[in-house]
């Protein structure tokens, strides 16, 4: 049996794993944390093209992860005037919808579907070498493994990407930083099936309250230059919380009151997309996911775009009769496609950042594009996409 190893156990890894059982390859992920972090991280939209692809091999992951639809999205000015609303991506045939899930949980989910698959943890690549039988991956740990594929799933800075094609562009720094966080407000409604989006003077501001009253919270922040992630963690809550209030203070007071009553932790990101990566695979390797596509979370399909790849890649090792012959039928069935996402949602990310003139007259533009926005005929070609797991991959 074919034996694959599969660096990165984030959301493409785990994915990728499953649906290659499925295609009767011998999978094992590697993943450089010690340990599940089933906790951490903040929320993002699954958007419903990812839950099909998921769905695709089996795996329905709505009503669990603590997920929970958002159907529809409310964009406002900085000012508290109301600009119109949007569906969120497009209600697929069966009643799908995109759905927000907190990162953590959404991976604990994926690692109990994946019954029968070995995770280690604590491995973090460091390289890996062509051997005359497949591939052999050595790890900062000094252990080492061997295989016949290896899949780097391993994120946007991805080191298997660096050893695959060395000169391949580094992950380019959008200009935002999103930060975000879990509050409570005694005075906020459940904002139910609905998240709101507020274009403030300075910064981007989302929000959803829950029936619980637990508000899920985050914020794009203009940043000219590249702040290092170390930067960012070095920012204490209180010192988040003071710079956000301060940012916010010309717009909607209900978002200083959000930030104000955050609990716990406030994460901060700096915002990466690759637009095209010059070299998906070579040899007995190859990249999904963000490793050779990240895109920024604008559009939020970086997840959906990861689960798409790894139930394509598998059909492609399935049905055609070599590993060569498999990653180029995958390279050419999702480049274009992954690469129109990027462009696309590093567009909607140009929107958050505008100086004063055209803040000006993206606010008074904002209502009619949002009713060219809401043709849902529009965007199907990103939310409808659809993979049929049954039907065979062709080799031209
Ligand atoms: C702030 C923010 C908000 C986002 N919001 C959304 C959203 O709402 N919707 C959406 O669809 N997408 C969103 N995204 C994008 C989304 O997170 C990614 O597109 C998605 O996680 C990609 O999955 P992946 O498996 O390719 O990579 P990842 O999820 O990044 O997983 C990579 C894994 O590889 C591991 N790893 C890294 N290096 C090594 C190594 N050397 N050896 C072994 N393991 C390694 C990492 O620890 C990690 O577990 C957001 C991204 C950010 C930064």
């Amino acid at each position: 049996m074919t034996k694959a190893l599969i660096i990165g156990g984030g959301i493409g890894g785990p994915v990728a794993a499953m649906a290659l059982q499925r295609a009767g390859i011998e999978p094992v992920v590697y993943e450089a944390y010690d340990r599940p972090a089933d906790y951490a991280g903040l929320f993002l939209n699954i958007a419903s093209n990812g839950l099909d692809a998921l769905r695709a091999i089996d795996i329905d992951v709505a009503g669990r992860a603590d997920g929970f639809p958002i159907p529809r999205l409310v964009m406002w000015s900085g000012t508290g005037k109301r600009l119109g609303e949007v569906a969120n991506g497009v209600r697929l045939a069966d009643g799908t919808v995109s759905m927000c899930v907190r990162r953590g949980l959404l991976q604990r989910v994926l690692r109990e579907e994946a019954q029968g698959i070995a995770f280690e943890y604590g491995k973090r690549l460091e390289s890996y070498t062509v051997t005359a039988g497949g591939v052999e991956a050595r790890f900062a740990d000094g252990t080492r493994a061997a295989g016949d594929i290896l899949i780097g799933a391993d994120g946007s800075h991805s080191r298997t990407r660096q050893i695959l094609a060395p000169v391949s562009p580094e992950p380019s720094f959008t200009g935002l930083v999103s930060v975000g966080g879990y509050s409570h407000s005694a005075s906020l409604a459940p904002t139910t099936n609905t998240q709101h989006l507020v274009f403030g003077k300075r910064a981007f501001f989302g929000y959803l309250v829950r029936e619980s009253g637990e508000i899920y919270w985050f914020a794009n922040l203009y940043y000219p230059d590249e702040p290092t992630r170390q930067s960012l963690a070095g920012v204490s809550v209180s010192e988040w919380k003071r710079r956000l209030t301060e940012l916010f203070a010309d717009d909607m007071p209900l978002i200083r009151e959000i930030i104000d009553g955050t609990t716990g932790e406030i994460g901060a990101y700096p915002v990466h997309d690759i637009p095209t990566s010059p070299v998906w695979h070579r040899g007995p390797v190859a990249l999904l996911g963000d490793a050779v596509h990240a895109t920024s979370p604008n559009a939020g399909q970086g997840a959906a775009l990861a689960c798409e790849d790894a139930v394509v890649l598998a059909k492609c090792l399935r049905d055609l009769p070599d590993t060569a012959s498999a990653f180029a039928a995958y390279e050419r069935l999702r480049r274009a496609r992954v690469e129109k996402v990027v462009a696309y949602s590093r567009r909607l990310g140009n929107a958050k950042t505008a100086g004063p003139v055209a803040r000006f007259f993206r606010d008074l533009m904002m209502p009619l594009a949002l009713k060219i926005f809401a043709n849902e005929k529009a965007h199907a070609w990103m939310y409808t996409h659809h993979i049929d797991w049954n039907e065979k991959v062709g080799s031209a």
